[in-house]
Protein backbone atom coordinates (compact mmCIF):
# COMPACT_ATOMS: atom_id res chain seq x y z
CA UNK A 1 0.00 0.00 0.00
CA UNK A 2 1.00 3.60 -0.82
CA UNK A 3 -0.90 6.18 0.70
CA UNK A 4 -0.42 10.05 -0.67
CA UNK A 5 -0.73 12.84 1.42
CA UNK A 6 -4.05 13.98 0.09
CA UNK A 7 -4.34 17.74 0.38
CA UNK A 8 -7.71 17.59 -1.60
CA UNK A 9 -10.39 20.01 -0.21
CA UNK A 10 -13.21 17.80 -0.06
CA UNK A 11 -13.86 14.63 -0.34
CA UNK A 12 -10.43 14.69 1.32
CA UNK A 13 -8.48 12.54 3.80
CA UNK A 14 -9.99 10.13 6.30
CA UNK A 15 -7.53 8.59 9.31
CA UNK A 16 -5.80 5.36 8.12
CA UNK A 17 -7.15 4.50 11.74
CA UNK A 18 -10.69 4.71 10.46
CA UNK A 19 -10.19 3.40 7.28
CA UNK A 20 -8.65 0.11 8.70
CA UNK A 21 -11.33 -0.37 11.11
CA UNK A 22 -13.77 -0.18 8.50
CA UNK A 23 -11.77 -2.82 6.68
CA UNK A 24 -11.62 -5.21 9.69
CA UNK A 25 -15.71 -4.74 9.72
CA UNK A 26 -16.01 -4.48 5.82
CA UNK A 27 -17.91 -8.32 5.81
CA UNK A 28 -18.83 -8.41 9.04
CA UNK A 29 -20.25 -6.16 11.44
CA UNK A 30 -19.52 -7.49 15.16
CA UNK A 31 -21.31 -10.73 15.16
CA UNK A 32 -24.04 -9.73 13.00
CA UNK A 33 -23.03 -12.23 10.65
CA UNK A 34 -23.35 -8.94 7.84
CA UNK A 35 -21.81 -5.50 6.78
CA UNK A 36 -23.29 -2.48 8.13
CA UNK A 37 -23.89 -2.05 4.42
CA UNK A 38 -26.26 -4.99 4.24
CA UNK A 39 -27.99 -4.26 7.77
CA UNK A 40 -31.71 -3.11 8.18
CA UNK A 41 -31.48 0.68 9.26
CA UNK A 42 -34.38 -0.30 11.81
CA UNK A 43 -32.09 -3.42 13.17
CA UNK A 44 -30.67 -3.35 16.65
CA UNK A 45 -27.24 -3.58 15.52
CA UNK A 46 -27.55 0.17 13.07
CA UNK A 47 -29.48 1.19 15.84
CA UNK A 48 -26.64 1.58 18.43
CA UNK A 49 -24.76 3.08 15.57
CA UNK A 50 -26.45 5.90 15.08
CA UNK A 51 -27.36 6.54 18.27
CA UNK A 52 -23.66 6.01 19.42
CA UNK A 53 -23.10 8.48 16.46
CA UNK A 54 -25.20 11.01 17.83
CA UNK A 55 -24.11 10.71 21.56
CA UNK A 56 -20.36 11.46 20.43
CA UNK A 57 -21.73 14.38 18.44
CA UNK A 58 -23.17 15.60 21.50
CA UNK A 59 -20.25 15.09 23.95
CA UNK A 60 -17.06 15.86 20.98
CA UNK A 61 -19.16 19.66 20.57
CA UNK A 62 -21.11 19.89 23.71
CA UNK A 63 -24.19 19.89 22.44
CA UNK A 64 -27.03 21.59 24.61
CA UNK A 65 -30.08 19.54 25.41
CA UNK A 66 -32.55 21.62 23.49
CA UNK A 67 -30.57 21.20 20.51
CA UNK A 68 -31.43 18.17 17.86
CA UNK A 69 -28.75 16.27 16.12
CA UNK A 70 -29.54 15.15 12.38
CA UNK A 71 -27.88 13.00 9.65
CA UNK A 72 -29.59 14.10 6.67
CA UNK A 73 -28.93 13.64 2.78
CA UNK A 74 -28.86 15.78 0.59
CA UNK A 75 -25.31 17.43 0.58
CA UNK A 76 -24.44 20.92 2.32
CA UNK A 77 -26.38 22.06 -0.25
CA UNK A 78 -29.93 21.05 0.27
CA UNK A 79 -29.45 22.82 3.62
CA UNK A 80 -29.16 26.11 1.19
CA UNK A 81 -32.80 25.34 0.67
CA UNK A 82 -34.29 23.66 4.03
CA UNK A 83 -33.02 26.69 6.41
CA UNK A 84 -34.88 29.46 4.30
CA UNK A 85 -37.68 27.16 4.25
CA UNK A 86 -37.71 25.94 7.84
CA UNK A 87 -36.48 28.91 9.81
CA UNK A 88 -37.98 31.54 7.14
CA UNK A 89 -41.67 31.32 7.45
CA UNK A 90 -42.00 33.79 10.05
CA UNK A 91 -40.73 37.50 8.74
CA UNK A 92 -39.76 35.82 5.63
CA UNK A 93 -36.67 37.57 5.89
CA UNK A 94 -32.35 36.60 6.53
CA UNK A 95 -29.52 38.49 6.54
CA UNK A 96 -26.58 37.14 5.05
CA UNK A 97 -22.88 37.63 4.76
CA UNK A 98 -21.45 36.99 1.38
CA UNK A 99 -17.85 35.45 1.91
CA UNK A 100 -17.34 33.05 -0.81
CA UNK A 101 -19.17 31.00 -3.40
CA UNK A 102 -21.22 28.39 -0.71
CA UNK A 103 -22.58 31.79 1.15
CA UNK A 104 -23.41 33.37 -2.41
CA UNK A 105 -25.24 30.14 -3.60
CA UNK A 106 -27.03 29.60 -0.01
CA UNK A 107 -28.00 33.39 -0.89
CA UNK A 108 -29.38 32.51 -4.02
CA UNK A 109 -31.23 29.77 -2.79
CA UNK A 110 -33.28 32.12 -0.21
CA UNK A 111 -33.89 34.58 -2.71
CA UNK A 112 -36.03 31.89 -3.89
CA UNK A 113 -38.00 32.25 -0.81
CA UNK A 114 -37.82 35.08 1.18
CA UNK A 115 -35.83 38.13 1.31
CA UNK A 116 -32.46 38.89 1.76
CA UNK A 117 -30.68 41.49 3.28
CA UNK A 118 -26.62 41.15 1.66
CA UNK A 119 -25.25 42.76 4.74
CA UNK A 120 -21.77 42.63 3.26
CA UNK A 121 -19.41 41.00 0.85
CA UNK A 122 -16.03 40.23 0.60
CA UNK A 123 -16.46 40.22 -3.25
CA UNK A 124 -14.53 43.38 -4.00
CA UNK A 125 -10.92 41.71 -2.99
CA UNK A 126 -11.78 38.07 -4.48
CA UNK A 127 -13.23 37.20 -0.55
CA UNK A 128 -9.76 37.37 0.55
CA UNK A 129 -11.17 38.56 3.96
CA UNK A 130 -13.81 38.72 6.21
CA UNK A 131 -15.94 42.26 5.98
CA UNK A 132 -16.07 43.81 9.31
CA UNK A 133 -19.77 44.23 10.17
CA UNK A 134 -21.56 47.35 10.92
CA UNK A 135 -24.72 46.28 13.43
CA UNK A 136 -26.58 48.94 12.10
CA UNK A 137 -26.76 47.20 8.56
CA UNK A 138 -28.64 44.39 10.33
CA UNK A 139 -32.28 43.69 9.83
CA UNK A 140 -34.36 43.64 12.99
CA UNK A 141 -37.12 41.65 11.84
CA UNK A 142 -34.59 38.73 9.97
CA UNK A 143 -35.61 34.95 10.85
CA UNK A 144 -31.96 34.23 10.63
CA UNK A 145 -28.70 35.53 10.23
CA UNK A 146 -26.32 33.87 7.82
CA UNK A 147 -22.41 33.18 7.69
CA UNK A 148 -20.27 30.66 6.24
CA UNK A 149 -18.04 30.55 8.80
CA UNK A 150 -14.63 28.85 6.87
CA UNK A 151 -14.54 29.29 3.33
CA UNK A 152 -12.98 26.40 1.49
CA UNK A 153 -12.11 27.92 -1.70
CA UNK A 154 -11.10 30.94 -0.62
CA UNK A 155 -9.49 30.43 2.75
CA UNK A 156 -10.99 32.82 4.90
CA UNK A 157 -12.67 32.38 8.82
CA UNK A 158 -14.21 33.86 10.91
CA UNK A 159 -12.19 34.68 14.16
CA UNK A 160 -15.32 36.77 15.71
CA UNK A 161 -18.71 35.83 15.68
CA UNK A 162 -21.41 38.53 14.24
CA UNK A 163 -23.20 39.62 17.40
CA UNK A 164 -27.03 39.00 16.10
CA UNK A 165 -28.43 39.42 19.83
CA UNK A 166 -31.81 37.25 19.79
CA UNK A 167 -31.54 36.37 15.86
CA UNK A 168 -30.58 32.81 15.54
CA UNK A 169 -27.31 32.73 13.86
CA UNK A 170 -27.17 30.38 11.03
CA UNK A 171 -23.65 28.84 9.73
CA UNK A 172 -22.29 26.30 7.42
CA UNK A 173 -19.31 24.66 9.07
CA UNK A 174 -18.68 21.77 6.84
CA UNK A 175 -15.04 22.84 6.44
CA UNK A 176 -14.08 23.35 10.10
CA UNK A 177 -16.18 21.29 11.81
CA UNK A 178 -14.93 19.55 15.02
CA UNK A 179 -11.38 21.12 13.84
CA UNK A 180 -11.98 23.77 16.46
CA UNK A 181 -14.00 24.32 19.79
CA UNK A 182 -17.11 25.89 19.18
CA UNK A 183 -19.93 27.11 21.62
CA UNK A 184 -22.95 25.77 19.77
CA UNK A 185 -25.24 27.72 22.38
CA UNK A 186 -24.04 30.57 20.40
CA UNK A 187 -25.91 29.33 16.95
CA UNK A 188 -29.48 28.47 16.29
CA UNK A 189 -28.19 25.93 13.57
CA UNK A 190 -24.99 24.00 12.53
CA UNK A 191 -24.63 22.08 9.21
CA UNK A 192 -21.86 20.37 7.61
CA UNK A 193 -21.34 17.78 4.47
CA UNK A 194 -19.26 15.02 5.99
CA UNK A 195 -16.94 15.00 2.72
CA UNK A 196 -14.26 17.68 4.84
CA UNK A 197 -14.38 17.00 8.07
CA UNK A 198 -16.26 14.20 9.28
CA UNK A 199 -16.56 11.39 6.81
CA UNK A 200 -17.89 10.06 3.38
CA UNK A 201 -19.97 12.67 1.03
CA UNK A 202 -23.69 11.43 1.88
CA UNK A 203 -24.47 12.26 5.03
CA UNK A 204 -24.85 15.73 5.91
CA UNK A 205 -24.65 16.81 10.06
CA UNK A 206 -27.54 19.00 10.85
CA UNK A 207 -27.56 20.61 14.83
CA UNK A 208 -30.57 22.67 15.60
CA UNK A 209 -32.20 24.30 18.26
CA UNK A 210 -35.31 23.24 18.97
CA UNK A 211 -37.61 26.03 18.64
CA UNK A 212 -36.59 26.90 15.43
CA UNK A 213 -37.82 23.14 13.89
CA UNK A 214 -41.88 22.91 13.33
CA UNK A 215 -42.29 26.40 11.47
CA UNK A 216 -41.63 25.19 8.01
CA UNK A 217 -43.42 26.64 4.81
CA UNK A 218 -46.79 25.00 3.66
CA UNK A 219 -44.73 24.27 0.40
CA UNK A 220 -41.61 22.62 1.96
CA UNK A 221 -41.39 18.86 1.01
CA UNK A 222 -41.22 16.29 3.89
CA UNK A 223 -37.80 14.93 3.32
CA UNK A 224 -36.94 19.11 3.30
CA UNK A 225 -38.48 19.50 6.79
CA UNK A 226 -36.73 19.17 9.65
CA UNK A 227 -39.70 18.19 12.05
CA UNK A 228 -39.83 15.06 10.00
CA UNK A 229 -35.79 14.32 10.84
CA UNK A 230 -36.22 14.77 14.39
CA UNK A 231 -39.09 13.48 15.41
CA UNK A 232 -37.88 10.05 13.83
CA UNK A 233 -34.24 10.54 14.95
CA UNK A 234 -33.05 10.65 11.59
CA UNK A 235 -34.72 7.32 10.63
CA UNK A 236 -37.52 8.73 8.82
CA UNK A 237 -36.97 6.51 5.75
CA UNK A 238 -33.33 5.52 5.38
CA UNK A 239 -30.56 7.73 5.98
CA UNK A 240 -27.22 6.94 4.58
CA UNK A 241 -26.58 4.09 7.01
CA UNK A 242 -22.62 3.32 5.37
CA UNK A 243 -21.77 7.06 5.98
CA UNK A 244 -23.33 7.40 9.26
CA UNK A 245 -21.25 4.36 10.12
CA UNK A 246 -17.94 5.55 9.00
CA UNK A 247 -18.98 9.25 10.51
CA UNK A 248 -19.07 7.54 13.80
CA UNK A 249 -15.63 5.97 13.33
CA UNK A 250 -14.21 9.51 12.90
CA UNK A 251 -15.82 10.53 15.82
CA UNK A 252 -14.48 7.99 17.96
CA UNK A 253 -11.11 8.49 16.46
CA UNK A 254 -11.20 12.47 17.35
CA UNK A 255 -12.21 11.32 20.96
CA UNK A 256 -8.93 8.54 20.89
CA UNK A 257 -7.16 11.59 20.12
CA UNK A 258 -8.33 13.79 23.19
CA UNK A 259 -11.34 15.53 21.53
CA UNK A 260 -11.87 18.51 19.59
CA UNK A 261 -9.50 20.77 21.94
CA UNK A 262 -6.79 18.60 21.36
CA UNK A 263 -7.42 18.38 17.88
CA UNK A 264 -7.56 22.47 17.76
CA UNK A 265 -3.97 22.61 19.19
CA UNK A 266 -2.63 20.14 16.89
CA UNK A 267 -4.60 22.22 13.59
CA UNK A 268 -2.95 25.22 14.97
CA UNK A 269 0.31 24.01 14.78
CA UNK A 270 0.32 22.86 11.51
CA UNK A 271 -1.27 25.61 9.93
CA UNK A 272 1.27 27.56 11.80
CA UNK A 273 4.09 26.02 10.18
CA UNK A 274 2.62 26.71 6.72
CA UNK A 275 2.06 29.90 6.94
CA UNK A 276 5.02 31.10 8.46
CA UNK A 277 6.71 29.80 5.93
CA UNK A 278 4.62 31.45 3.54
CA UNK A 279 5.16 34.65 5.08
CA UNK A 280 8.69 34.49 4.58
CA UNK A 281 9.14 33.02 1.53
CA UNK A 282 10.32 35.09 -1.34
CA UNK A 283 8.35 33.05 -4.32
CA UNK A 284 4.87 32.11 -2.52
CA UNK A 285 2.29 34.01 -0.74
CA UNK A 286 -0.94 33.34 0.87
CA UNK A 287 -3.63 34.99 -0.72
CA UNK A 288 -5.43 35.98 2.46
CA UNK A 289 -5.75 38.67 5.17
CA UNK A 290 -3.78 36.74 7.88
CA UNK A 291 -6.17 37.92 10.48
CA UNK A 292 -8.76 35.96 8.77
CA UNK A 293 -6.79 33.02 8.08
CA UNK A 294 -8.53 29.26 7.92
CA UNK A 295 -6.64 26.80 9.91
CA UNK A 296 -8.34 24.55 6.99
CA UNK A 297 -7.62 25.80 3.95
CA UNK A 298 -4.51 27.45 2.38
CA UNK A 299 -4.53 28.86 -0.92
CA UNK A 300 -1.36 30.55 -1.97
CA UNK A 301 0.00 31.14 -5.29
CA UNK A 302 3.67 32.09 -7.04
CA UNK A 303 2.47 35.01 -8.71
CA UNK A 304 3.40 32.97 -12.28
CA UNK A 305 0.86 30.78 -13.47
CA UNK A 306 3.37 28.46 -15.44
CA UNK A 307 5.31 28.20 -11.74
CA UNK A 308 1.78 27.41 -9.82
CA UNK A 309 1.22 24.69 -12.70
CA UNK A 310 4.80 23.47 -12.65
CA UNK A 311 4.62 23.04 -8.76
CA UNK A 312 1.58 21.14 -8.76
CA UNK A 313 2.82 18.74 -11.26
CA UNK A 314 5.78 17.86 -9.41
CA UNK A 315 4.36 18.27 -5.74
CA UNK A 316 1.81 14.88 -7.12
CA UNK A 317 5.36 13.27 -8.38
CA UNK A 318 6.87 13.44 -4.41
CA UNK A 319 3.06 12.17 -3.14
CA UNK A 320 1.61 15.56 -2.42
CA UNK A 321 -1.52 15.68 -4.33
CA UNK A 322 -4.29 17.07 -4.70
CA UNK A 323 -2.54 20.80 -4.14
CA UNK A 324 -3.98 22.50 -7.33
CA UNK A 325 -6.60 25.72 -6.26
CA UNK A 326 -9.98 26.13 -7.09
CA UNK A 327 -11.05 26.48 -10.34
CA UNK A 328 -12.01 29.69 -10.13
CA UNK A 329 -9.34 31.36 -7.85
CA UNK A 330 -5.98 29.21 -9.74
CA UNK A 331 -2.54 28.77 -7.99
CA UNK A 332 -2.64 26.26 -5.12
CA UNK A 333 -4.60 25.63 -2.07
CA UNK A 334 -3.81 23.11 0.82
CA UNK A 335 -6.38 22.09 2.77
CA UNK A 336 -5.08 20.74 5.96
CA UNK A 337 -8.22 19.17 7.71
CA UNK A 338 -7.97 16.87 11.07
CA UNK A 339 -7.19 13.77 9.58
CA UNK A 340 -3.84 15.97 8.06
CA UNK A 341 -1.36 14.68 10.22
CA UNK A 342 1.48 17.62 10.73
CA UNK A 343 4.05 14.54 8.89
CA UNK A 344 2.11 15.76 5.84
CA UNK A 345 2.33 19.48 6.52
CA UNK A 346 6.36 19.59 7.46
CA UNK A 347 6.77 17.51 4.18
CA UNK A 348 4.70 19.79 2.22
CA UNK A 349 6.98 22.44 3.48
CA UNK A 350 10.50 21.00 3.17
CA UNK A 351 9.21 20.19 -0.83
CA UNK A 352 8.39 24.05 -1.17
CA UNK A 353 11.91 24.96 0.47
CA UNK A 354 13.52 23.04 -2.31
CA UNK A 355 10.81 24.03 -5.17
CA UNK A 356 11.70 27.92 -4.23
CA UNK A 357 15.48 27.60 -3.95
CA UNK A 358 15.34 25.67 -7.43
CA UNK A 359 13.12 28.02 -8.97
CA UNK A 360 13.15 31.60 -7.07
C1 LIG B 1 -18.23 21.67 0.19
C2 LIG B 1 -19.01 22.73 0.80
C3 LIG B 1 -20.40 22.85 0.57
C4 LIG B 1 -21.16 21.99 -0.39
O1 LIG B 1 -21.33 20.73 0.06
P1 LIG B 1 -22.06 19.62 -0.86
O2 LIG B 1 -22.14 18.49 0.11
O3 LIG B 1 -21.19 19.35 -2.04
O4 LIG B 1 -23.39 20.14 -1.23
C5 LIG B 1 -21.07 23.86 1.23
N1 LIG B 1 -20.43 24.71 2.05
C6 LIG B 1 -19.11 24.62 2.29
C7 LIG B 1 -18.45 25.58 3.22
C8 LIG B 1 -18.36 23.62 1.67
O5 LIG B 1 -17.03 23.54 1.90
Amino acid sequence: MSRVYNFSAGPSMLPIEVLKKAQEEMCEYGSSGMSVMEMSHRSKDYEEIIQGAEALVRELMGVPDNYKVLFLQGGGSSQFTMIPMNLGSKNKKCDIVVTGQWAKKAMQEAKRYITVNEVASSADKTFSYIPKLDKSTFSKDADYFYICMNNTIYGTKYNTLPDTGDIPLVADISSNVMSEVMDVSKFGLLFAGAQKNLGPAGVTLVIVREDLIGNEMDITPTMFNYKIHADNNSLYNTPPTYGIYIMKLVFEWIKSKGGVAELEKINREKAKILYDYLDNSKLFVGTVAKEDRSLMNVPFVTGSEELDAKFVAESKKAGLVNLKGHRTVGGMRASIYNAMPIEGVVKLVEFMKKFESENA
